[in-house]
């Protein structure tokens, strides 16, 4: 299955913290594609720091819901605490997709529900994939350029 991973960061030693995740996801995948670190600012939730934000593409046999318990468990050991929704972290890990799979359970959505809208998940996987498609949403460039016309 092929797994597109969103990271973020805007507490602590944001490059490093992000540095050591994909380190982290290397144990559990195989990581084909790392994007560069774009530094944005933040969207929603309270005024908070500005975010290191990449995206990955790995492939791994694991299922999703277990795949986001090892993303989960990665979060923790960086010393992920979770107070005010979309606060401040010191990282974040989402599903941004795997492979074309559709499904909303209790715990995971699939494509994540908001990368469509964001420019910090999208701008970074256009760069390691070109020709991006969102399951049921369409090209990444061209939701990308469509948030820019928004601007
Ligand atoms: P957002 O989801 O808007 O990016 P967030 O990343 O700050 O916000 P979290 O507090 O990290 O939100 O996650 C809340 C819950 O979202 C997680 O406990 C997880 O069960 C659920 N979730 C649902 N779909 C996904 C997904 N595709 N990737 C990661 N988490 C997901
Ligand atoms: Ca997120
Ligand atoms: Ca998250």
């Amino acid at each position: 299955m092929k797994y597109v991973i969103a990271l973020g960061s805007n507490l602590g030693d944001r490059l490093e913290i992000l540095k050591s995740a994909i380190d982290s996801i290397k144990l559990i995948s195989h990581v084909e594609e790392v994007s560069s670190f774009y530094e944005t600012d933040p969207v929603g939730g309270p005024e908070q720091p500005d975010y290191f934000n990449a995206v990955l593409i790995a492939n791994s046999d694991t299922e999703p819901e277990e795949m986001l318990k090892n993303l989960q468990a990665i979060e923790n050991s960086a010393g992920r605490t979770r107070e005010v929704r979309w606060g401040a972290r010191t990282l974040d890990l989402d599903i941004v997709i795997a492979g074309d799979l559709v499904m909303n359970s209790e715990t995971l959505t699939l494509p994540h529900p908001r990368a469509h809208e964001r420019a910090f998940v999208l701008q970074p996987w256009v760069e390691i994939e070109p020709d991006a498609q969102i399951p049921g949403k369409g090209s990444a460039h061209v939701l990308l350029e469509s948030l820019e016309e928004q601007e």
